[in-house]
Parts: structure tokens; C-alpha cells; sequence
């Protein structure tokens, strides 16, 4: 069976490694399914978790932001963030999406909305990719 290379990166190092035969992740202009020979592309990420079919089952992922880069015999991500399942402390996790949803709701000038939302997408991110553990 054909497989291809995945590398995940962050400021502070690599993330992830692995190979694969499928990649499904969000891009911001919609979902994306990665099979290896895919024709070289590279996109903008949505907050969302990437999923690594391994030959021992399926990774998970966190990643946050960042850019996706395809080649047929290789997938590269460069991420702000990007944690594995069980790298996640889903308290913090919990903690965050209670801090940003409270912002949302008080919506006081001072706050920056969108900042706050962003920071709810990356909680809600990281507990639905901590079920996957
Ligand atoms: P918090 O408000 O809890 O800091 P955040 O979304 O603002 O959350 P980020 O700025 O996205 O945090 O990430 C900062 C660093 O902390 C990154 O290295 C990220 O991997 C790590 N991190 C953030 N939240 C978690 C978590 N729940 N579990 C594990 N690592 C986390």
C-alpha cells in the first residue's frame, strides 16, 4: 500500500511524526481528505483536529491555526500549537473555553471578541481531540 510522510511543527519543535495512508483535516476552505499522490498544494488551517490513519489505528491531533503543506509523498504542517491526545490537560482545556465563553457573554468594549472566540475554538479543539485518547 502507497503511504506518505507527516510531519507536524511548531515554534517549539516538532510535534508529530508519522507515516500514513490518510490524512483528513480542516482547511479554512473546507474539509480535506489526503491520500498519498495528492497534487502539491499548500493551505491556510482552520482550528480543528488532523487525523493520521496509522497502521495501528488513528491519531489525533490539536493543531491551531498555521498553514498545511502537500506533496504527493509528503503532508507538512507548520502550526502555532499542536498537541496529541494524550499531550492535552484537559483541565486547562476546560478552564479556557469557561474564560473565553464568559468573555463572549459579558461583551464589555474592553473585550476583544474575536480574540475571545478564537480562544473558544482552540479549547473546544483541544476536548474533542482529548475524547480520542
Ligand atoms: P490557555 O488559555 O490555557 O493558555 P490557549 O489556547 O491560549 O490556552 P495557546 O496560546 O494556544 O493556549 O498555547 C500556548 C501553549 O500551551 C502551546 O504550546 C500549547 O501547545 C499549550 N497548550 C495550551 N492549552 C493546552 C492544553 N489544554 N493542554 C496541553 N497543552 C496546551
Amino acid at each position: 500500500m502507497k503511504t506518505m510522510k507527516v510531519s507536524i511543527v511548531t515554534p517549539n519543535g516538532p510535534a508529530y511524526e508519522g507515516e500514513t495512508d490518510f490524512v483528513s483535516t480542516k482547511a479554512t476552505s473546507g474539509e480535506l481528505g489526503i491520500l498519498p499522490g495528492h497534487i502539491s498544494t499548500v493551505a491556510p488551517l482552520a482550528t480543528a483536529p488532523v487525523k493520521v490513519k496509522t497502521q495501528a489505528g488513528t491519531d489525533y491531533v490539536a493543531v491551531s491555526g498555521g498553514f498545511i503543506e502537500i506533496r504527493p509523498e509528503a503532508v507538512t504542517i507548520l502550526a502555532q500549537s499542536a498537541e496529541l491526545s494524550n499531550e492535552i490537560d484537559i483541565e486547562r482545556a476546560v478552564e479556557a473555553k469557561k474564560r473565553a465563553e464568559q468573555r463572549i457573554q459579558e461583551h464589555r468594549p474592553e473585550i476583544d471578541i474575536k480574540r475571545a472566540e478564537y480562544a473558544l475554538r482552540r479549547a473546544i479543539n483541544r476536548l474533542e481531540v482529548a475524547k480520542h485518547r
